[in-house]
């Protein structure tokens, strides 16, 4: 959908554009009275269903109903989730399906940790007129304590909204099922907390420049007793070229033996289009030493002369990294770079900075967050250079957790990403590019995920005596 700052909402409708509003029900005041107004554009699925709609209706959720009455649909996980979280029955008829196929299947459990535990805002903590500083961030029963008494709160407001003469008089649905809502979601998670509480960790808070709270979360471990909400029809089918059964099993609660794995034995693509050089300069950690660490930004300026005249790609774990390989590389080479991080210096979007790079002939993408999700066709990049292997960062509380409890998770999550990485610049049959794995600590995690390793991966790995 395009997008055009338009003055008149009418006109902007009629042309279909996306609405900048974006509260499709809201809390008006009318005759001195509070009711929730539900925007004049919206539609019901009624309508849609049966063809009824006004042409002029909002395009999001004509989109979105037309999904769900059509025969087959496709949907961005968070849209098709949030119903199956919190809207199944509202649209139970549209969603009995036979069979759900959920594409780069390795990024489930990203999706559904977001629907599962819970985040606490700091508007949510001031709408309930409770004090943040009563509570100790960093401990799970003060977090329970929190939830509950959002919970009690909202569950407050509701009765109190209820008796009141004016509700009485004129009753204001609206704006009672959205507090409900609310009270609902804190409720939930309080129980769903409480049923397993060694599962659940809290993250560290994020507050602002002053110090003050902004948002914190509390998330589940394992998220295998939740996944099943999300999975409904009679049969999912997974597809991604970088998910190994044992460990999606055992993370999405499936049985193994209900489970049948179809490993693509050759990549579609030429051997020679995808090669990888595994390097072995030097093992990166953060117990590295300073030598170490130059030495392989030495080996990446080398690669860079050698490939002076073509677009590429140069992969690493931390911004701190990408950092640290500009501060070192040769003045020549530092002009080809272009740091790309999902949000960029003057506010530059990744979408930007790669159209920059489109136009720069030998340009060089230098990020920590490219690994996965971008399409580096063709002439876009012609070498890539993973620096630093990309274990997931066991700073944060939850990742840690799940490291300690699921060890193979670690290692396959690194695979993951790392087999992603190599797939970046190489993206049809006639596409091609060279690779090259400077960080020793690849070797580790090839051998213990050994039994992970996706068939269409062992030519270009050596591994095809397997
Ligand atoms: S219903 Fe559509 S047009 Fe209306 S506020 Fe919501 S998104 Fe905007």
């Amino acid at each position: 959908m395009s997008s055009e700052k338009v003055e008149n909402t009418r006109r902007a409708m009629r042309w279909g554009l996306s609405c900048d509003k974006g509260v499709c029900q809201e809390r008006v005041s009318k005759n001195g009275k509070e009711v929730v107004e539900v925007c004049k554009f919206k539609p019901t699925i009624k309508q849609v269903e049966e063809n009824s709609a006004d042409s002029q209706s909002c395009s999001y959720y004509l989109q979105k109903y037309e999904a769900l009455v059509a025969k087959h649909s496709l949907w961005n996980y968070h849209a098709f989730f949030q119903i199956m979280k919190f809207n199944k029955k509202l649209f139970a008829d549209y969603l009995d399906r036979k069979v759900s196929v959920f594409d780069e299947a390795h990024k489930i459990e990203d999706q559904i940790i977001q629907f599962v535990g819970f985040d606490i805002f700091a508007g949510q903590v001031d709408e309930c007129n409770l004090n943040s500083e009563k509570y100790d961030f960093s401990d799970l029963d003060s977090m329970i304590k929190l939830t509950d008494d959002i919970a009690y709160s909202y569950a407050n407001k509701i009765k109190n909204i209820k008796e009141s003469p004016a509700f009485q008089n004129n009753p204001d649905y609206e704006l009672i099922s959205k507090l409900e809502r609310r009270y609902d979601k804190a409720a939930q998670a309080k129980i769903d907390i409480l049923s397993d509480k060694d599962n659940f960790v809290v993250n560290d808070p994020i507050r602002d420049l002053n110090g003050n709270f902004r948002t914190i979360s509390v998330k589940p471990i394992d998220i295998s007793k939740f996944a099943k909400t999300f999975f409904d029809t009679e049969y999912q089918i997974f597809m991604s070229a970088t998910i190994a059964k044992q460990s999606f099993c055992e993370n999405m609660g499936l049985e193994k033996d209900d489970v049948a794995f179809v490993d693509t034995p050759k990549s579609p693509f030429p051997i020679d289009h995808r090669t990888i050089d595994l390097l072995n300069i030097k093992r990166l950690s953060y117990g590295s030493t300073e030598e170490d660490e130059i030495e392989v930004i030495k080996t990446i300026d080398r690669i860079l002369d050698e490939h002076s005249t073509v677009r590429g790609l140069i992969l690493t774990s931390s911004i701190p990294r990408c950092q640290k390989i500009i501060r070192y590389l040769s003045p020549k080479n530092t002009r080809r770079i272009r740091l790309c991080h999902s949000k960029n210096k003057d506010g530059k979007t990744q979408d930007e900075v790669i159209s920059e790079h489109a136009s720069d002939p030998t340009g060089v993408l230098l990020s920590s967050s490219l690994w996965e999700g971008v399409d580096l066709k063709d002439d876009l990049s012609r070498f890539q250079i993973i620096a630093k292997v990309p274990y997931p960062n066991y700073k944060e509380k939850r990742t840690k957790a799940k490291m300690d409890k699921f060890p193979t998770w670690y290692t396959s999550q690194t695979l993951t990403k790392l087999l992603q990485g190599f797939g970046r610049s190489i993206r049809s049959n006639d596409d091609w590019a060279k690779t090259y794995v400077l960080d020793t600590a690849v070797n580790n995690v090839f051998f213990k995920a050994q039994q992970m390793i996706p068939k269409a991966y062992y030519d270009v790995l050596g591994m095809d005596d397997l």
